[in-house]
């Protein structure tokens, strides 16, 4: 049973958080930085190939308390709960990284700006990683991912109002025809970083994007965590 995807002010404004982790950032300009991830419960976007699935419905039936999202050790199950921000930052404040990803879901659902302001004034670098299908609400120097999925199943449009605020691309690709889309949609945004990712590792794929970067001066992302088998 799906409900409200909207975000909801609990006494104070509060977010649904899946998980959080303490990492590297495997994929895109920060691949290696140790970071602070926040996953964010809730999306409408659809990807068929998308590898947390878990994190799309916010069911009234799988709201936990705060301590069992804190006891979490990566598995991908559906469980969430409201954050207030305090909380959020505690958590953070209580790991070594000082870059914090906020991530999903689809993060940009929410206003994210009240958090990020709190965790820019305890001295982090926030980067939020978005699939172009929200307007972002986030701070002028976070650092905005943004990784367009056009024509997914959830009829969501990418808004120009991402594209033209990301510092950075990062396109799954799986077929060639995913390279010549992103040739033709980003154009515009020539100067802003636009990484390939190859879909599950696919040998083709990362041919395919090997290729592509060579020719058009691109670059590969490989989900480097996954080959070190960290989260
Ligand atoms: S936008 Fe991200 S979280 Fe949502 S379905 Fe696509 S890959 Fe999954």
């Amino acid at each position: 049973m799906q409900r409200d995807l909207q975000p909801v002010t609990v006494n104070s404004i509060a977010y649904p958080v899946n998980e959080t982790f303490e990492s590297l950032q495997g994929e895109g300009s920060f691949t290696g930085t140790p970071a602070v991830f926040i996953r964010l419960q809730g999306c409408d976007v659809g990807c068929p190939w998308c590898d947390t699935k878990h994190t799309w419905r916010r069911d009234i039936d799988a709201m936990v308390s705060m301590e069992v999202i804190n006891a979490k050790t990566g598995e991908a199950v559906e469980t969430w709960t409201w954050f207030d921000l305090q909380s959020v930052a505690r958590i953070v404040g209580s790991t070594r990284a000082r870059h914090v990803v906020i991530t999903g879901g689809e993060p940009c659902q929410f206003d994210l700006r009240p958090l990020i302001a709190l965790l820019e004034a305890q001295g982090c670098r926030v980067q939020v990683e978005t699939s172009g299908t929200y307007a972002p609400q986030v701070s002028p120097t976070t650092f905005l991912t943004v990784s367009p999925k056009w024509h997914m199943p959830g009829g969501r449009a990418v808004l120009d109002a991402a594209l033209s605020r990301a510092d950075e691309f990062k396109v799954p690709v799986g077929r060639q025809a995913d390279i010549d889309r992103a040739r033709d949609r980003l154009a515009p945004f020539d100067g802003v970083a636009l990484w390939l990712q190859p879909l599950s590792q696919s040998p083709t794929a990362t041919a395919l994007c090997i290729e592509a970067a060579q020719r058009y001066g691109w670059r590969v992302s490989l989900q480097t965590h996954k080959f070190i088998s960290i989260r």
